[in-house]
């Protein structure tokens, strides 16, 4: 008989399902909005649901579940508490699927599933030493040392956009402190950076003409705009990347001398959907930089592009790994 493995990508707009085999091939794939409100149990009773009735025929020869979700998450209960990107912010994950569904669920924060996903089936096959960082409305990470997935007392080893990169502390985080990366150079953190230094700058007339200064005296100042506008050649929006820049640089020098990767594979809406301004503006700082005391890694964006969470996912699944197994209390509830 045929083994079959379920993935499931838990984020603040939708969640994905998908069955695929041990090898990571996806045989069938369904989509789903995040609910907006419910109980904690709202959304694992939607993906029980949605296994029971798309994925019917395939339940009997399922291995296994993983989950990859935005966090932070009790990774001994199996919940995620009080998440600030899915609506309903605190839930019950793991127990109530393993519970019904009978087969043993495998979870962890959505960047460390990523770069468990890129080490069994991705870029990070060869490596020992892997790090994932996806710059999308936040900043995040996972990271691979010696083949060992880093998790942390609590599960939170690899968080990465919260690390200070301007002590100066301009600007402040949705966790709540300053100066953290993900405050400057995130989706959803962009719009406000930008705005801080349009106020601090004095413009140009030219600078005065550019819709980047409309949009910011109009208060629609978005990330998109920002990127698009600069392909164009805007000198102001590319101003503003070159300041962002600055930061994301400053992110990754600290990551490479932290975690000596061999490769950091990049994902995330901000970087893939512009991999020029981004990911190679950081491969070139990263050369310049004196401050890089060990060996530069690759740097290369994800070639699963949305898939990546759930290609984890499914990697969870698949091949489990041991520490995270451990950590995962509930799993011997069942
Ligand atoms: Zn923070």
């Amino acid at each position: 008989m045929k083994e079959y493995y379920i993935g499931v990508d838990i984020g603040g707009t939708w969640i994905r399902i998908a069955i695929a085999t041990r090898d990571g091939s996806i045989i069938e794939k369904t989509v789903k909005k995040t609910p907006r409100e419910g109980d904690r149990y709202t959304i694992a009773n939607l993906i029980i649901e949605t296994i029971k009735t798309s994925l019917n025929k395939y339940v009997e020869s399922v291995k296994a579940i993983g989950i990859g979700t935005a966090g932070p998450m009790d990774l001994a209960l199996g919940a995620v508490i009080n998440a600030p990107n899915i609506p309903i912010r605190t839930f019950e994950l793991a127990k109530p699927i393993q519970d019904v569904l009978k087969k043993s669920v495998i979870m962890a924060n959505d960047c460390v599933t990523a770069v468990w996903g890129e080490k069994t089936f991705g870029l990070g096959k060869k490596y020992e030493n892997v790090v994932y960082i996806t710059i999308s409305t936040g900043i995040g990470g996972g990271i691979i040392v010696n083949d060992l997935l880093l998790l942390g007392k609590m599960g939170n080893a690899h968080e990465i956009g919260h690390m200070v990169v301007d002590v100066s502390g301009k600007m402040r985080c949705g966790c709540g402190g300053y100066g953290h990366w993900e405050a400057y150079a995130s989706g959803a953190n962009i719009p406000k950076y930008a705005s801080l230094l349009l106020e601090m700058w004095s413009l140009s007339d030219v600078e005065k003409e550019s819709q980047i200064y409309k949009a910011y005296r109009d208060n629609t100042l978005s990330s998109e705009l920002i990127y698009s506008i600069a392909k164009e050649g805007d000198k102001l929006a590319l101003r503003i990347i070159n300041e962002i820049n600055k930061y994301n640089i400053a992110g990754f020098e600290n990551v490479v001398n932290l975690y000596d990767p061999e490769i950091v594979i990049v994902g995330g809406s901000v970087a893939l959907k512009n991999k020029e301004l981004v990911i190679d503006r950081i491969r070139e700082g990263l050369k310049k930089s004196p401050g890089i005391v060990t060996s530069l890694p690759r740097i290369e964006p994800t070639v699963f592009e949305d898939d990546i969470v759930l290609m984890g996912a499914i990697a969870l699944a698949a091949y489990p790994p041991q520490n995270l197994v451990k950590a995962l209390k509930y799993l011997q509830t069942l």
